[in-house]
């Protein structure tokens, strides 16, 4: 998948990985410190499926490599999240906290440089979708059934660049509004923002 963690968006998806998991807070407080917050949380096992469905390029490129990924993540615990950025740069500084692929690469002041293993590239602390259409996808997949069951509308929601969305939600979640009703708002939003565009 072409990346391009410069691409607009006010959301980003991430987990921190097994052997991530014992620098869990550290981990939290690099991301806060880069100025994101952190909208949904899950703690997860790891099915079979879900790593097929997050790895498909390893298992294409490196099946060698793959297999091993696969028994390493295998039914452990991970931490999803939904990251957000209020200048919709969410992906590229989350990527930029999380430095890169190579943990024996990454800058010491990064998540992998300074948690990463220094030889076993698969171990390398947290994912973090490389763009946006990714970030949807993967956001769906972790926590689609948290968004209201409007799975559907989600998709451009998320990559939506006004915060408003996740924004009703959170409001809606304080206030006890129905799905139509969260439906509603959202509908309401997004034609309201469109007018403001002059789209
Ligand atoms: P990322 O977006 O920085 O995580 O990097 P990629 O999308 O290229 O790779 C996905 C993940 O696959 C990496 O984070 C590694 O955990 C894992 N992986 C396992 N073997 C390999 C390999 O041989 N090359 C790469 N690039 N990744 C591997």
């Amino acid at each position: 998948m072409e990346k391009d963690y410069k691409e607009r968006s006010c959301y980003t998806l991430g987990f921190i990985k097994p052997d991530g998991m014992d620098h869990e807070e550290e981990i939290i407080k690099m991301i806060q410190e880069k100025g994101l917050s952190f909208v949904y949380w899950k703690y997860i096992i790891l099915t079979g499926e879900l790593i097929d469905a997050f790895y498909p390029h390893v298992k294409k490129e490196y099946p060698e490599n793959y297999e091993k990924l696969y028994n390493y993540m295998k039914d452990k615990l991970v931490l999803a999240y939904i990251l957000h950025d209020k200048n919709a740069k969410a992906i590229k500084k989350y990527r930029d906290v999380l430095g890169t692929t190579k943990s024996w690469e990454a800058a010491p002041d990064t998540v992998r440089g300074k948690f990463g293993d220094k030889t076993t590239i698969y171990k390398n602390v947290a994912h973090g979708s490389a763009n946006l259409k990714e970030a949807q996808e993967e956001t769906i997949r972790f926590f689609g059934d948290y968004i209201f069951g409007v799975f559907n509308k989600v998709t451009w929601l998320i990559g939506y660049e006004n915060n408003l969305v996740l924004t009703g939600y959170n409001e809606a979640h304080a206030k006890n509004y129905t799905d139509e009703q969260v439906l509603d708002m959202i509908i309401k939003e997004r034609d309201d923002y469109a007018k403001k565009m002059g789209q």
